[in-house]
């Protein structure tokens, strides 16, 4: 058996390397690093595929997080509520725009933020949510609008690990994660559904207003050249990653599906050990994508499990370890566990198995095995 990987890059690239040289090639012959020609195909296929009306690529899922808030003008003490348990970025730009986040814990079912919960975190100074599609499943948005409608909030969603995720509303309607806020964003980080070969990001809007406002601030505030209309950053997606997502956006449903295999196999070969939950099935397969296939050991001895399959040569990853409300970087006083006792002790439960597009059954069956093997 191979060794098994947790995310396996080498595999996927092996599949698209003679589609990825030609592209390669014409970006080094014509040193069009910056702004060529496949940053725009790349941002209007991904646009095509999410049925959303604006693209705007970044250099990474960070910034675009930050350039939505930008774009939003809110005054410095705004409040903008989001989850207590996801990657730290999303409370990072937050603070560094110097907005105030309110953290709300999650849902034990699904690992995002707790609907319920979030309501009663709304204040008067409160003007957005920014909802994370965690683990690759997207939030309830259909009640997540209809807050937004009540108290007058605007939504950013943070779709870094949940591209290609659909959700239904209450009439049919289906529309993909990160298209139904005001804006959405995300990271084509390599580990990420939609990688690069290096870092990379985008926004994406319906608003034909905010769409000129989020690219004037990706670069340098200006909407013509040398002139500087409002305060930006720099942040591009360069020609060379545009060529690989351009190239792999095309492959994107496949990887998704082989994702969605690997965790209905996981599902049935896991199912009824005590002490361990699995990750629920979503009601519509189309709401999940399996960035991670996430399980909780209840009796205390995650640590104990990760240990034993690292003996065996299973990689795994503890997403998250540490609430964000108990980071040096961001503590507040206010924030205490008894505000948060799902996300606390779901930390310290979780524990993510390998979950890529080259997992092999080999691979699936030998790791469940593993895993009965500690419990047994
Ligand atoms: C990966 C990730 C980000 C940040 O993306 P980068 O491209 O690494 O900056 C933000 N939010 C979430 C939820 C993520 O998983």
């Amino acid at each position: 058996m191979e060794k098994i990987q947790m995310v396996d890059l080498v595999g996927q690239y092996q599949e698209i390397k003679k589609e990825l040289k030609t592209e390669f090639d014409s970006i080094f012959e014509s040193a069009s690093f910056i702004n060529g020609p496949a940053v725009k195909e790349f941002e209007q296929s991904l646009a095509k595929y999410l049925q959303v009306k604006h693209v705007i690529a970044c250099a990474n899922g960070t910034d675009a997080l930050q350039i939505a808030l930008m774009a939003m003008d809110y005054k410095p003490g705004t409040e903008i509520i989001t989850t207590n348990f996801t990657f730290a970025a999303t409370v990072e730009v937050i603070h560094l725009l110097g907005l105030k986040p309110i953290l709300v814990d999650i849902d034990p079912e699904t690992f995002n933020i707790d609907i319920d919960k979030l309501e009663s975190s709304i204040t008067k100074k409160t003007r957005a949510m920014m909802p994370v599609h965690l683990f690759g499943q997207v939030c309830p948005m259909g009640e997540l609008m209809l807050i937004a409608l009540r108290h007058g909030l605007d939504i950013i969603e943070d779709n870094a690990q949940a591209i290609g995720a659909k959700y239904q509303f209450i009439n049919g309607d289906m529309k993909y994660a990160g298209t139904i806020g005001n804006i959405g964003t995300t990271s084509f980080f390599p580990a990420k559904n939609l990688g690069a070969y290096g870092d990379g990001g985008a926004l994406f809007t319906n608003d034909d207003n905010l769409v000129h406002k989020i690219r004037a601030i990706a670069n340098h505030g200006m909407s013509q050249r040398y002139y500087h209309d409002i305060i930006g950053v720099n942040s591009r997606l360069d020609t060379l990653q545009a060529a690989v997502l351009k190239t792999k956006l095309k492959y994107l449903d496949q990887y998704i599906e082989k994702r969605r295999f690997n965790a209905k196999k996981y599902h049935a070969l896991l199912k009824g050990i005590p002490h361990l939950v699995l990750p629920k099935m979503p009601k519509l397969e189309d709401a999940h994508v399996w960035h991670q296939y996430t399980l909780r050991v209840t009796n205390g001895k995650r640590d104990e499990l990760a240990h034993y399959l690292t003996k065996h040569n299973i990689p795994y990853g503890i997403y998250y370890p540490i609430p964000l409300h108990r980071q040096k970087a961001y503590i507040d006083n206010r924030s205490t566990d008894h505000h948060f006792p799902i996300t606390c002790q779901f930390s310290q439960q979780v524990l993510s198995l390998p979950m890529h597009t080259e997992v092999t059954d080999e691979q699936t069956n030998y790791i469940a095995q593993t895993i009965k093997t500690f419990f047994d």
